[in-house]
């Protein structure tokens, strides 16, 4: 049978780029932009293919990279099968109002800038962030970045409240740095930026961002709560931890996870482990299949861990985690600050344990801890005693009934700003104007 949406008569092509943090947001949108009336085809590449059964209203085209590529390549490979989509053909029904593509997937402006068609870039990182990493070139070219600021708590001119430690560069990821700096300047083609984050969290940097880019703008986040809920997981989602929480007191429960892609060694996982065991709080513990080190999933775990917890802990490989976060039993969530996990622990008022690796975790973690007054920072190399001290601070301490507070007050300022006449609202609807009319 035809499908509905083809009788849409306005389409857009999203265009993924294949990793969790990205591709979540970006078919987030597409529920969004479905809902709004929109017919939308998703592009991705065939390494870590979106799951059509979770998402039946969309159509697919599947491009290029049967494995994940540098972000050069990946571009050249799906440029092609866009290409010969001829986004200017119109079908029976429907045309093609605009292609929104992922920061890293520029190829699609130029396609679509061929075909004269609106681009529009998703940005899946903080405004904060974003501005920090458009800043970088020049703070390199004048010299005022210098490798061992990497690890100064100075703060970085024009880019208040970051200081030098917290930028997404040092001598070890230059490399990547240097070529993820030359695509910003290349997604500059977008004729409009959309954002997952909202006014209320970053109005500064979404501000100083629009005078930078001089393109509109439009602050529609956080997806995770404006979406509908089908789930985007790589990984199957063990939804048993459900009855586990089921089973734990108000708020007792702490969350932990690092996402997709952070890894840890038998050393860091032995001191998470006994840091999580000498708190004596409940625990949910996300342990990735292959995200520690030389070990298939938990066989490093220190001997005697298991007996110490008994049923207090319960480690799983991937959970549930807008259903986690949004538990009556969780009551704090130890995180590395990607974006999407951060923005999902703000929207249920969760408070956080800060623990940044790389990209924009530090810029992230920054706000949390300075900014919104959300989290607490677990710094440098993990230590159990540290673990210790910051769990029984956030969980239960004195110390953390302001940030408890603040969480449950930044979360009622999200809530506000998705309802009519809220900054991500409104930007929803100036966003649907603008593809329906090309017009801000
Ligand atoms: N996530 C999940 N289950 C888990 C761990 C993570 O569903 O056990 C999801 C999480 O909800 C988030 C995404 O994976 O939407 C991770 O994205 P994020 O930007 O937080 O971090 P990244 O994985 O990109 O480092």
């Amino acid at each position: 049978m035809e499908k509905q949406e083809n009788r849409r008569v306005q389409r857009l092509v999203l265009v993924l780029f294949p990793l969790q943090g990205h591709t979540t947001p970006m078919l987030q949108l597409g529920s969004v932009l479905y809902s709004r009336g929109f017919a939308i085809t998703i592009a991705h590449t065939r390494f870590n293919p979106p799951d059509p059964i979770n998402h039946p209203q969309f159509d697919f085209l599947v491009s290029g990279t049967p494995n994940i590529e540098d972000v050069e390549s990946i571009n050249l490979n799906c440029q092609a099968p866009l290409q010969e989509l001829e986004l200017q053909k119109q079908t029976a029904y429907s045309q093609v109002a605009g292609v929104i593509h992922d920061s890293l997937m520029y190829f699609a402006a130029t396609v679509a800038n061929d075909n004269k068609i609106p681009s529009l870039v998703l940005r899946t990182s903080s405004a904060a962030f974003v501005q920090a990493y458009a800043a970088l070139p020049h703070l390199l070219a004048e010299g005022s970045f210098l490798f061992q600021d990497s690890m100064s708590y100075e703060q970085v001119p024009q880019l208040n409240p970051l200081r030098f430690k917290d930028l997404p560069v040092s001598r070890e990821n230059m490399a990547l740095t240097l070529e993820l700096i030359d695509i910003v300047s290349k997604y500059k083609r977008s004729s409009v930026m959309i954002i997952n984050t909202t006014d209320c969290l970053e109005h500064l940097p979404l501000l100083q961002l629009q005078q930078l880019f001089q393109v509109p703008l439009f602050g529609i986040g956080p997806l995770s709560k404006v979406a509908s809920a089908s789930s985007t997981s790589f990984l199957e989602e063990e939804s048993s931890c459900i009855a586990w929480l089921n089973n734990q007191t108000l708020k007792s429960v702490l969350y932990v996870s690092k996402g997709s892609l952070a890894m840890s060694d038998e050393k860091e996982l032995t001191e998470i482990a006994w840091g999580l065991a000498n708190s004596d709080q409940p625990f949910l513990w996300v342990v990735r299949p292959g995200s520690v080190s030389s070990s298939d999933w938990t066989e490093l775990l220190p001997q005697g861990f298991r007996e110490h917890v008994g049923e207090r802990g319960l480690i799983v490989k991937w959970a549930p985690q807008k259903e986690v976060l949004a538990h009556f039993a969780v009551g704090g969530f130890w995180t590395h600050c990607g974006w999407n996990s951060v923005m999902e622990s703000l929207s249920e008022g969760v408070p956080m344990i800060s623990c940044p690796q790389f990209f924009d975790q530090k810029v992230n973690s920054r706000y949390i801890t300075y900014i919104w007054k959300v989290g607490i920072e677990l710094d440098g190399e993990l230590e159990r005693g540290d673990i210790e001290r910051s769990i029984r601070k956030l969980m239960g301490g004195r110390e953390g009934v302001e940030i408890r507070q603040r969480a449950i007050e930044l979360k009622q300022m999200i809530d506000v700003s998705i309802l009519e006449g809220g900054s991500t609202y409104n930007a929803l609807n100036d966003l649907t104007e603008f593809l329906l009319t090309n017009k801000i």
